[in-house]
């Protein structure tokens, strides 16, 4: 939360006991910034400042990444991405990490090449989180599916990673990602990065921002940090 009527103040609750802590009981940190950088997409950062903004926010996509390391069958592509417009699992895309470089296959496979490390992509609307059950069947889908189609056998490892923002889309004349980035900058919030400012760009543009970002960072002085203890956080009424 950041108070801006308190010369750009943040509170930060933060779980240094581990799950099941009371949410009363945790420690607060307190942050007077001269400026702030912020890697978060503005839809969640606009949310978690308090601010409120005219434009209607853009749509954000989730995507379901499964991420697997099998035995490769020889029906398998060699290339780096295959997109998928139909198919029984319904995934959109997928990536060989394999067949960009060996070193993400297993060391001891390294030199026969009997390994395939991958990923499936599958898009899901805002909100459209799976609950484990479903994760679990249509990871099952999956792999029947790259079984069936001659492309791996044997599963060795298999770990989905949920993507909350995955994908950046704007209405058609939306104003709001000017408006929220206008807004995020005019309380010394600075939005850096592919999800931050809303734009379409790979891994090396990301590593860019952030080493031009580094470089400013360096010039920018905390003003004071604090840490307020539950006791006297309750006392002083800080959240
Ligand atoms: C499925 C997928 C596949 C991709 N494949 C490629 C590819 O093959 N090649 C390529 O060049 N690029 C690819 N990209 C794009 C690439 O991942 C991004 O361009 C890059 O990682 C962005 O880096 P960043 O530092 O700007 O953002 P991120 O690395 O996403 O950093 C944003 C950070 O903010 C954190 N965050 C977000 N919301 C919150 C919140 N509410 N609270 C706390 N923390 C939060 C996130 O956890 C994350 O650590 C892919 C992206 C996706 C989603």
């Amino acid at each position: 939360m950041v108070d801006h009527s308190n010369n750009n103040l943040m509170v930060l609750g933060a779980d240094m006991t581990g799950p099941g802590a009371c949410l009363s009981e945790l420690p607060v940190f307190k942050f007077r910034y001269e400026a702030m950088v912020s890697p978060l997409p503005p839809n969640r950062t606009i949310e978690m400042v308090g601010l409120h903004l005219e434009a209607k926010p853009d749509p954000s996509p989730s995507v379901l990444v499964l991420n697997i390391g099998a035995l490769k069958e020889p029906n398998c592509p060699e290339d780096h991405r295959v997109y998928m417009p139909t198919g029984k699992a319904a995934f959109h895309r997928m990536g060989f990490y394999s067949n960009v470089d060996a070193s993400f296959r297993p060391k001891f496979s390294r030199g026969t090449s009997d390994r395939v490390s991958l990923y499936v992509e599958r898009a899901y609307p805002e909100g459209g989180k799976p609950d484990a059950d479903e994760i679990s069947a249509y990871s099952r889908t999956v792999i029947q599916e790259l079984q069936d189609w001659g492309w791996v056998r044997n599963v060795d490892v298999m770990d989905p990673t949920w993507i909350e923002v995955a994908h950046t889309w704007s209405w058609a004349d939306s104003q709001w990602k000017q408006q929220a980035i206008a807004s995020l900058e005019a309380h010394d919030i600075y939005p850096v990065g592919r999800y931050a400012r809303w734009v379409f760009q790979g891994i090396a543009d990301s590593v860019r921002d952030g080493l031009m970002a580094g470089a400013t960072v360096t010039s920018l002085q905390w003003r004071s940090a604090e840490e307020v203890h539950p006791r006297q956080k309750r006392s002083q009424g800080t959240v």
